[in-house]
């Protein structure tokens, strides 16, 4: 079997090691004589991979004990509510700055709970930039953001510096790409699918003090942080399959020398790419403002629909798979997540090069 050159932007590619290490696994998990699918989530075997992936995430991003970690279903799309529905008090309100498709859809979720504030959105100009100059309520009960807009192709540099605003961000598709002060942040939510796993589990990791803040009353079960904070997301049976992926693919980012690797090889990855955009002569034309470039999820486009749609085709041809860009804004959207290769973004450069040889 040939494997292809993977750039879907989610689900997306896997670490080949962590593949063929489920597969090996996966009739007899840890000598149990059955599969992990087959196996109880009380199992002593779950609770062990649980807690050591736990153990993991927070060594991997450099975080105390004031932190916890939980692996929740619904998708980050969830989190678009669970997080106004925890935090949104009544009385008070919450800021969001919309940076695109998904900062939009959180939006859209917290004005049905409560007073919600856009203090800053790049809609004037197709989302093609992070805004810089925007005012937070000091008296908000948080501030959410996006760090990298997976369709829109952008992705903040640095972070703002809230005072006391708590500071929740979606990290779906940027989430342990590079290193970062993760100290900054009071909640940080990741569907596992862009990066570090498979569909099925989103990442949560929450500053446990954030529980003194939630709104008060009788909240629902599962919609509650507590709930899951309290019985270590065991409050009803997780996606065990995927949370196990999830620990095998945090194992190899630790293996490959943690964010300061994985940072230096997305860098080359993404300066590869950009710069062939660059100097296309305006044959390709990156969507986003230079400033604001994503180097997850790196979007362009070409002088023509038509054209677009031939590279396309021609790069399937050549086993390069998932170049589309999303349905709502077309052109093309190179995924460059952690466990695509620097060898799979060569390749691609290559073939950039060559078909604007042969089409200008
Ligand atoms: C994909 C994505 C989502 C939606 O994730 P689901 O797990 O499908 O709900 C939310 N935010 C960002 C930034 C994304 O890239």
């Amino acid at each position: 079997m040939e494997r292809v050159h993977n750039f879907n932007p989610g689900p997306a590619a896997l670490p080949l090691e962590v593949l063929k290490q489920a597969q090996e696994e996966f009739l007899d998990f840890k000598g149990e004589g059955m599969s992990i699918l087959e196996s109880s989530h009380r199992a002593k075997s779950f609770d062990a991979l649980i807690i050591d992936a736990k153990k993991d995430l927070k060594s991997i991003m450099g975080l105390s004990d004031e932190y916890d970690v939980l692996f929740l279903g619904g998708g980050a799309s969830t989190q678009f509510a669970m997080i106004p529905y925890n935090f949104l008090k009544e009385g008070t309100t919450a800021d969001y700055i919309n940076t695109g498709t998904w900062a939009t859809a959180a939006i859209k979720e917290s004005k049905k709970l409560g007073k919600t504030n856009v203090i800053a959105s790049s809609e004037d100009r197709e989302f093609r930039y992070i805004p810089k100059d925007f005012k937070i309520d000091p008296d908000a009960c948080y501030l959410h953001i996006t760090s990298n807009n997976t369709i829109r192709g952008t992705q903040w540099q640095s972070f703002p510096d809230t005072g006391n605003v708590p500071l929740i961000c979606d990290m779906s598709s940027d989430f342990l790409s590079k290193k970062l002060d993760f100290s900054k942040f009071s909640l940080i939510y990741a569907g596992a699918q862009k990066n570090i796993g498979p569909a099925g589990v989103t990442v949560i990791v929450i500053k446990k003090s954030m529980l003194e803040k939630q709104r008060s009353g009788d909240l629902l079960t599962m919609l509650n942080y507590k709930t899951h904070i309290e019985k270590e997301s065991l409050h009803n049976t997780p996606p065990v399959f995927p949370i196990y992926i999830v620990a095998l693919v945090l194992k190899w980012v630790i293996k490959q020398g943690g964010l300061p690797a994985i940072e230096k090889l997305n860098d080359k990855k993404a300066g590869l790419l950009y710069s062939c955009l660059d100097n296309s002569n305006g044959f390709y034309r990156p969507t986003a403002d230079k400033d604001s470039r994503s180097k997850m999820n790196i979007t362009f486009r070409l002088p023509s629909e038509e054209l677009e749609e031939k590279i396309a085709g021609e790069a399937k041809k050549a086993k390069l798979i998932g170049l589309k860009g999303h349905r709502s804004v077309g052109g093309l959207r190179a995924s460059f997540y952690n466990a695509v290769s620097l060898e799979s973004a060569e390749k691609l450069v290559e073939f950039l090069e060559n078909f604007r040889k042969a089409n200008s």
